[in-house]
């Protein structure tokens, strides 16, 4: 069965980028009968605030996008949540696990200099105060890192491209590499669809679950959205928070179909993307840039506002 997840970081607003992958995820879940995880990625404690996973999830509802597991809280399918399953020491587990077969290590700090390692150990170190360690990733010697990506093809890079990298920092969280490949094979996720923004973490994800001996999810990065002058969309090009739109009394479905369209080829230019489940296939993604373009958001939001019908305003 197919099993899509959604996985934002709670650290601001939600972006028009993320409601696409979201909705992007969720079209190719539902296509195919699968489900559909919303996952916090809380692990960045200074950045992340309870408030942005609030602003994120009624933003989802609103465009609505749902999903369908969780732990037990915030109601039926409340999210899962890193921070919580760093508190019941899944992560930690793991990284104890890639230690005894050899491949991560202790390194050792002093705490006024975090970036020189002055020791390394694969027993947990009794450490003296003024001193800290991280759990470290070791990446094999030369050895080539392929998947074949659902939008690029196949994809092919060097082990010795990458240094030894941190896998649990040095407050006991997981870093976003490793604990995203945890989440997603105990979560079972069958396809990854994210910004092409990740291409470079994922070759790092793949040495993980190589490690661990686990079955890889397949991947399709998705092209960015840009601003007019081709940078990635922000601020300076606009507003870009799905909040915005909401409270300008812009239509949510205007939104989602103006944003299924970046990227996305579908023969028709308004609709409800609900009603174009059966057209969704990872070949109907176009692999190039796309353009925000607020005037044609604009006249999509137009053309759904004189459909409406009065009872539904
Ligand atoms: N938390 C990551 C982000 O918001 C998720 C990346 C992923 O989907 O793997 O960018």
């Amino acid at each position: 069965m197919v099993k899509c997840r959604f996985a934002p970081s709670p650290t601001g607003h939600m972006h028009v980028g993320g409601v696409r992958t979201a909705l992007f995820n969720w079209l190719f879940a539902r296509s195919q009968g699968g489900k559909m995880v919303l996952r916090i990625e809380d692990t960045d404690t200074e950045r992340s605030t309870r408030e942005s996973e609030e602003q994120i999830i009624n933003s989802l509802r609103w465009c609505g996008l749902d999903w369908d597991e969780g732990p037990d809280v915030g109601g039926p399918h409340g999210p899962y949540r890193q921070s919580e399953r760093t508190e019941a020491g899944i992560y930690n587990k793991i990284a104890e696990q890639l230690i005894k077969s050899g491949h991560a290590y202790y390194a050792i700090y002093r705490a006024d200099d975090p970036r020189t390692v002055i020791s390394t150990s694969t027993e947990c170190p009794q450490l003296e105060k003024g001193y800290t360690f991280t759990v470290k990733f070791k990446v094999p010697e030369a050895s080539n890192i392929t998947f074949n990506d659902l939008l690029k093809g196949e994809m092919s890079f060097s082990s010795d491209a990458f240094d030894d990298f941190v896998i649990i920092k040095s407050n006991g969280f997981p870093t976003y590499n490793f604990a995203v490949v945890v989440d997603d094979y105990m979560m079972e996720i069958t396809h990854v669809l994210r910004g092409e923004d990740h291409l470079s973490n994922t070759p790092k994800q793949i040495m993980i679950y190589e490690a661990l001996g686990w079955k890889t999810p397949q991947f399709m990065h998705i092209p960015l959205i840009l601003g007019y002058d081709r940078s990635p969309l922000s601020k300076r090009h606009g507003h870009t928070s799905v909040d915005h739109f909401r409270r300008e009394g812009y239509l949510s479905k205007a939104l989602m179909n103006y944003l299924a369209l970046l990227g996305w080829s579908v023969d028709q230019e308004i609709f409800d993307y609900r009603e174009k489940l059966q057209d969704f296939s990872p070949s109907t993604i176009s692999n190039k840039a796309v353009i925000f373009d607020y005037e044609k958001l604009e006249w999509v939001n137009g053309k759904h506002l004189r459909m409406l019908d009065i009872d539904e305003l």
